[in-house]
């Protein structure tokens, strides 16, 4: 569970996020939803602990994400699949992620295997990924812990339609599990084919939120 109370990020006159309020739920898959500069990244970046917020609060699990005994394992995070490291390869890269969370060396195959990545593109470096494998390898760091949540921001972003039908598949099954999902799109065709229910953000304000098929059906 995650839960937004009325958060509010400034950025000197700027309000990023203006008195945001949600709920994303276990066993459902919550898409964030808003144009470029919306308040999305500032949203899951405070939720995530990266920020400090203005006003208001963001906790995951009952807790702020810091204050979680196991923020790592407890909750898979993708925010910028861009930023990872380019000097490591791929196996280097969830090996480092695996040695922090203190897990068996097993897992480094299990999910090189599981978000579709060869043996071969393992042993790459991260520099010569293209973005959707840099997504597919994300997701795999942040699947690592076997969190409760996942919070995923722009996942889609360069991946190809088969990749996109992989990743909803995935999120799909995660929250079937009794996962909680939050991920966030500039593209409601990315968004309405795998949440269950949507939070529309515009301006650093929320828009309209609710079951899918219902919020749609009023579109
Ligand atoms: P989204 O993720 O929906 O694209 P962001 O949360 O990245 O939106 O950005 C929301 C707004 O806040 C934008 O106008 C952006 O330019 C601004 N912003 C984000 N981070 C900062 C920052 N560190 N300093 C100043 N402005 C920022
Ligand atoms: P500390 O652990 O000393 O509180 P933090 O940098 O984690 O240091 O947080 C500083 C302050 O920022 C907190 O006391 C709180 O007021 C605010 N803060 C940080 N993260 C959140 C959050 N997710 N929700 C609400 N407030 C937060």
């Amino acid at each position: 569970m995650i839960r937004i109370d009325s958060l509010t990020q400034r950025y000197g006159d700027l309000a990023a996020v203006d008195d945001v309020s949600f709920t994303a739920f276990p066993g459902r898959v919550t898409g964030f939803l808003g144009p470029n500069g919306a308040g999305k990244s500032t949203t899951l970046r405070v939720l995530t602990g990266l920020a400090r917020p203005t006003a208001g609060r963001a906790t995951v699990l009952g807790h702020r994400y810091t204050d979680l005994p196991n923020p790592g394992l407890d909750v898979g995070v993708l925010l910028d699949a861009s930023a990872q490291h380019g000097g490591r390869t791929g196996r280097e890269t969830l090996a480092l992620a695996q040695r922090t969370m203190g897990l068996p060396a097993i897992r480094v195959d299990e999910m090189l295997d599981l978000v579709g990545l060869t043996w071969a593109e393992g042993k790459r470096r991260v520099r010569d990924y293209s973005l959707g494998m840099r997504q597919r390898l994300g997701i795999a760091t942040a699947l690592m812990g076997d969190p409760r949540v996942l919070v995923l921001d722009e996942p889609a972003n360069g991946l190809d339609p088969a990749g996109i039908r992989w990743m909803r598949d995935l999120l799909r099954g995660f929250a079937d599990d009794g996962g909680t999902v939050l991920l966030s799109s500039h593209l409601l065709s990315e968004i309405e084919m795998v949440a269950d229910d949507i939070v529309m953000i515009g301006r650093g304000r929320i828009v309209a939120s609710g079951a899918t098929a219902e919020l749609l059906a009023g579109v």
